[in-house]
């Protein structure tokens, strides 16, 4: 629902890319989707917790989200480039894929 990658080790996490030169087997790519409320019509959390109500169950509205960004970025303009936020990603996704009830997903 956070429009947020959510693996099997949660969502809160950022993605690299490693060049390597050797071989290695593929992962497998999972099909499931691990959102409870997707799967099982409950949770929600990550909307509850978005302080600016740009995430709701109708989607992500990005230009009020990034207003906030821009905010917390001003506020912050001691720390340099800072528009981050991500209250959205602690939920019961951010450290590992949650259990949805077998049937429901
Ligand atoms: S917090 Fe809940 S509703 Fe939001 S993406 Fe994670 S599992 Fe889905
Ligand atoms: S980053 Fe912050 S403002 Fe943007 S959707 Fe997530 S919680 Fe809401």
């Amino acid at each position: 629902m956070h429009q947020m990658l959510i693996t099997p080790s949660g969502c809160a996490g950022r993605l690299g890319s490693l060049v390597l030169d050797c071989a290695m087997p593929a992962t497998p790519v999972w099909q499931q989707d691990f959102c409870l409320y997707r799967g099982e019509q409950k949770c929600a959390a990550c909307t509850r917790l978005c302080p600016t109500g740009a995430l709701t169950k109708d989607g992500l509205d990005k230009a009020r989200c990034y207003q906030h960004l821009l905010e917390v970025n001003a506020y912050y303009a001691d720390l340099g480039l800072c528009d981050v936020c991500g209250k959205c990603a602690v939920g019961p996704c951010a450290l590992r894929a949650p259990t949805i009830k077998k049937g429901k997903a």
